[in-house]
């Protein structure tokens, strides 16, 4: 499962919950409404959320995108983590989630922060670009189709500034990648992307084991 921190036991994470998790009650209800979903395992963990919020205020960061949105769970933890002024560009194309994750923006009262573009992303990245938006990112967050994640990386790359962090989701795939008998294309995807990484002198980075795995790569 993703909605929990991939390889540590239920002991552990429970206790790890226990003692760090301060997860605002509406994100608990959207977690919670979200779990009834039949594609729930898409939701990132709410340790995982709690950490992108920290890295928020540690980068300083207000300008964020957003690449794949699903129910809103990382934009909104991201967007209360945001100063008053700071914005979110979400990128999706589903209608029908996004329906959910509009609900919890304005529940939450963040909802002038976000800004979602229903369009296949790498249109709306592409026309970011197009309009001159390179280098003006702080925090980008990748979390959608994965056949597509080199494109929604290489474009990220270009609009977030010199100090600004990519972040990329679902990593260690549900421990997939590690397993040489598993060929289908999401996890070669993946595979390659993260070699990819592991060579790229644009970035520093950390492979960070946290939900179903999330890459850090700060722009040099
Ligand atoms: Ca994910």
């Amino acid at each position: 499962m993703s909605n929990q921190s991939i390889g540590l036991s239920e002991q552990v994470y429970h206790y790890l919950q226990s003692v760090s998790l301060r997860e605002p009650t509406v994100l608990t209800q959207l977690r919670q409404e979200t779990a009834q979903h039949t594609m729930s395992r898409m939701q990132i963990s709410p340790e995982q959320g709690q950490f992108m919020a920290l890295l928020i205020q540690l980068i300083g960061a207000k300008k964020t995108l957003e690449v794949g949105v699903f129910t809103g769970y990382s934009s909104l933890a991201v967007a209360l983590a945001l100063p008053p002024d700071g914005k979110v560009i979400a990128c999706d194309v589903s209608e029908e989630y996004t329906a959910i994750a509009r609900r919890y923006w304005q529940q939450a009262g963040v909802a002038d922060k976000v800004d979602l573009r229903l369009a296949p992303a790498l249109e709306t990245l592409d026309a970011l670009l197009a309009a001159g938006q390179a280098n003006t990112f702080d925090f980008a967050f990748i979390d959608a189709d994965k056949s597509n994640y080199d494109g929604y990386y290489e474009r990220s790359l270009q609009l977030v500034r010199s100090g600004g962090l990519v972040a990329i989701d679902n990593v260690l795939w549900y421990g997939r990648v590690a397993d040489p008998d598993v060929q289908d294309n999401s996890t070669k995807a993946i595979r390659a992307f993260n070699q990819k990484l592991y060579q790229d002198e644009r970035v520093s980075l950390s492979m960070v084991p946290i939900g179903d795995g999330l890459t850090l790569a700060r722009k040099h």
